[in-house]
């Protein structure tokens, strides 16, 4: 942990500050870079301290922190760390979720369910609990990762899904209790995205239906407007849009960017 403390920078100019969580990888590390890119102060946290430590190499100025949002204790370290070196915080981006086994209801184990529960869903509470006190000095933003299994029901994955609803709700609770604070809270919904965590979801549902990989693709896109899947950037660009002057005009709201998926 202390390796990775130590690429903490000092005397950076812009004075943003935000807290990706997961953000070693996928999704949050785009989102990570995005903010980089725009001058802000970005850490990092992640449970994969190797793919992390990748990620602070490939990504110069980015802050990182290893922790597990499913271990009090590591929030702990997170947010005394994040209090010391960047003084405060203006936008928290829950990006942590896992997807867990790919399977039925009936088969899926309960310490399986739970698991993704204290990730997706506790994981979140306790950072953002402990991230409000530090947004409400700053009139900050917080950007929840959902996702389309938030809109629509997902066979095989009943617990992502409903942690996924569920974050809905938190988003928009969220949104009402903390907005005469002038803090902003929205959910972001994407649909296929492009990496190797929809790789391992294709893979998966190939596994199940004996379909082939190729099959399996098509198959999902087979429900989007738009034929083709969204970078990763597209959804990090949507995140820095939400901490902009017109973004912060908006909070409360489910965002899709899912090239049109319809589930009927
Ligand atoms: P990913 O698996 O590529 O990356 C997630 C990161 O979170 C990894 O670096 C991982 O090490 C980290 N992580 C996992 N468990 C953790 C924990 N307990 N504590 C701290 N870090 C942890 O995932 P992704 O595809 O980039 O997805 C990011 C978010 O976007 C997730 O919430 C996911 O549900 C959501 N999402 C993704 C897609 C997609 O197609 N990729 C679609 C819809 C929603």
């Amino acid at each position: 942990m202390g390796r990775v403390l130590n690429r903490f920078q000092k005397g950076h100019e812009d004075m943003t500050r935000v807290l990706v969580t997961g953000g070693a990888a996928g999704i949050g590390l785009a989102v990570a870079k995005r903010f980089v890119a725009s001058g802000a102060r970005v850490l990092a946290c992640d449970v994969d301290e190797a793919t992390l430590n990748k990620a602070l190499d490939d990504v110069p100025g980015l802050l990182g922190l290893p922790c597990d949002v499913s271990v009090v204790a590591d929030i702990d370290a997170l947010f005394s760390a994040l209090d010391h070196q960047l003084g405060g915080l203006d936008v928290l981006v829950n990006n942590v979720g896992i997807g867990g086994p790919t399977l039925p209801a009936d088969q899926l184990a309960s310490e399986d369910w739970q698991r993704v529960l204290d990730i997706n869903l506790t994981g979140t509470f306790e950072v953002t609990r402990r991230a409000i006190p530090l947004l409400k000095q700053s009139a900050g933003t917080i950007i929840n990762m959902s996702s389309a299994a938030g809109r629509y029901g997902y066979p095989n994955r009943i617990a992502y899904a409903t942690t996924k609803w569920g974050l809905i709700g938190f988003t928009k609770t969220l949104a009402m209790e903390l907005g005469a604070h002038d803090i902003t809270a929205n959910a972001i919904l994407p649909g296929a995205v492009g990496g190797e965590r929809f790789d391992r979801v294709i893979a998966g549902r190939a596994d199940i239906s004996g379909r082939s990989i190729e099959e399996e693709t098509a198959l999902g896109l087979a429900s989007q407007s738009i034929k083709r899947i969204v970078p990763p950037e597209h959804v990090a660009d949507l995140a820095h849009f939400l901490t902009t002057p017109a973004g912060r005009s908006m909070s409360g709201a489910a965002l899709p960017i899912d090239c049109d998926l319809q589930h009927g």
